[in-house]
């Protein structure tokens, strides 16, 4: 329950993060949030797009659960809107314009340039390769596709792309947009009749940044129109980049499409080394004026490893208390405010042996016929199903775990993998088992 006003609430919320965020952090985020009322005591938020909606969930979670406690379903008592384009001009708003369809207006975080990507082993590679795309567009890689999992610095290295190439070429037009924004855009412009506009404006491009094209499976008539317009710009030696959480043969996605994004480069953003960690720590840390000795970034990016958004959150939070409180950072200090988002240690490593035990019982047949080379139904789908498990538990190479399972190839591994994946979504019986055989072993 709340017991001040929402928008009391909100008041005091930004004027906390007056103090603790630096002032292009508060003008780009905060300033631009419009809060009003809704029903029951809920607070509605205005914002500009959708990227400051995110920003602030993401780095300011934990200030807003202070200021808003969490409802008894865990959800914050916080309404978001998109603020309509047109209300905004009229109130002009700090945060910059929404795509329109004429001029290619790219959101792009100012912080996301190359500048502030800290390099290490995990990302060197991906990172020259973006710079090469970004020096001479449309002439080095293309496309390049940049693949990795979540909080890793996709989008970063996406948008560092776009800034460099908009200002070392000026005349280019640069676009950037996420896939889920693309697929809104084309519904809006579906209905309103305006889809030759549209077209015309994506086919005048000369760079386009696509984010996160995972959100495209599943979307058979928007991956069409979006594999045309590819095509298109691709055809012309215009320049595309795209994110991804999974490389492209992994994606549910036409073989057209997946074919159309292996042409060119496809480079993986790695999980960074401990090394890494602490650098990108203590660069982000000197961002935002806060001092923390080498020995507590050490410290912290020893215990949260695989996410350097997390990694990030953490100093934000950090940083509120120790300016909050009138304090230096210390370790003391540190697991006092962050010792419940650091990682830890799985509860039991999985193997690929435990996954043959396990699935050989549960289906009623032999390790060594799972991994032997029979066809035969009784034995190659259990094999299916343990294949999908090694993946989706163990964090290797596919070769690696094909090898495992009596020297197959990847390329079986990964067919399996997808052939259980669909079925799960259409067999009740095959989702329960495989539920049962990861709580076994994870346990
Ligand atoms: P992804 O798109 O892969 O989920 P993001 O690009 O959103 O990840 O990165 C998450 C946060 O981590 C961002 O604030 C980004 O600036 C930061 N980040 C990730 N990698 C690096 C890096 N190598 N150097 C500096 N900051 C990084
Ligand atoms: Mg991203």
């Amino acid at each position: 329950m709340l017991t001040k006003a929402p928008k009391q609430s909100w008041q005091e919320f930004v004027q906390c993060m007056e103090d603790c965020c630096t002032a292009t952090e508060f003008q780009n985020w905060i300033a631009p949030i419009r809060a009003s009322e809704g029903e029951k005591d809920e607070l509605v938020l205005e914002v500009p797009n959708i990227f400051v909606q995110e920003y602030l969930l993401e780095n300011f979670k934990a200030h807003l659960e202070n200021f808003f406690p969490p409802l008894p379903s865990g959800k914050l008592p916080i309404a978001f809107e998109i603020a309509e384009p047109k209300r905004k001009e009229t109130k002009k708003a700090a945060a910059p314009p929404p795509p329109s369809n004429d001029k290619p207006t790219s959101l792009l975080n100012p912080g996301y340039t190359f500048e502030h990507f800290i390099e290490g082993p995990s990302n060197q590679f991906v990172k020259s390769a973006a710079f090469g795309v970004a020096m001479r567009p449309g002439k080095s890689y293309n496309p390049l596709f940049i693949h990795g999992g979540v909080g890793l610095g996709k989008t970063h290295l996406l948008h560092a792309i776009g800034h460099f190439a908009q200002q070392k070429h000026k005349r280019l037009k640069v676009h950037c947009i996420t896939t889920e924004a693309f697929i809104n855009t084309l519904v809006d412009n579906l209905r309103n009749k305006s889809i030759d506009k549209m077209k015309r404006f994506y086919r005048s491009l000369d760079v386009l940044l696509v984010d996160d094209i995972q959100f495209l499976q599943n979307r058979l008539n928007f991956e069409e129109e979006f594999a045309n317009m590819f095509e298109a710009l691709i055809n012309q030696n215009k320049q595309i980049v795209i994110t991804s959480d999974k490389p492209p043969g992994e994606l549910k996605l036409s073989e057209r499409m997946i074919a159309r994004m292996e042409w060119g480069l496809v480079a993986n953003m790695g999980v960074p080394d401990l090394e890494t960690r602490v650098a990108i720590l203590q660069h982000k840390a000197e961002q935002k004026g806060l001092k923390i000795p080498h020995k507590v970034a050490f410290f912290i990016a020893e215990r949260i490893y695989n996410n350097v958004r997390q990694l990030e959150g953490a100093l934000n939070r950090l940083a509120a208390y120790s300016r909050m409180m009138g304090l230096d950072v210390t370790e003391e200090i540190v697991e006092g405010t962050l010792s419940e988002l650091f990682q830890k240690a799985p509860h039991k490593r999985v193997s690929v042996d435990n996954i043959l035990k396990s699935v050989a019982v549960m289906f009623g047949v032999r390790v060594s016929d799972i991994c032997g080379s029979s066809r035969a139904k009784n034995v190659a789908f259990p094999r299916q199903v343990a294949m999908y498990l090694a993946k989706e538990m163990i964090n290797d190479s596919l070769m690696k775990l094909a090898a495992s399972f009596g020297g197959k190839t990847h390329s079986t591994l990964l067919h399996a993998w997808k052939k259980i994946s669909n079925q799960i979504g259409n067999d009740d019986t095959l989702r329960r088992q495989i539920q049962m055989a990861r709580r076994n072993l994870e346990n």
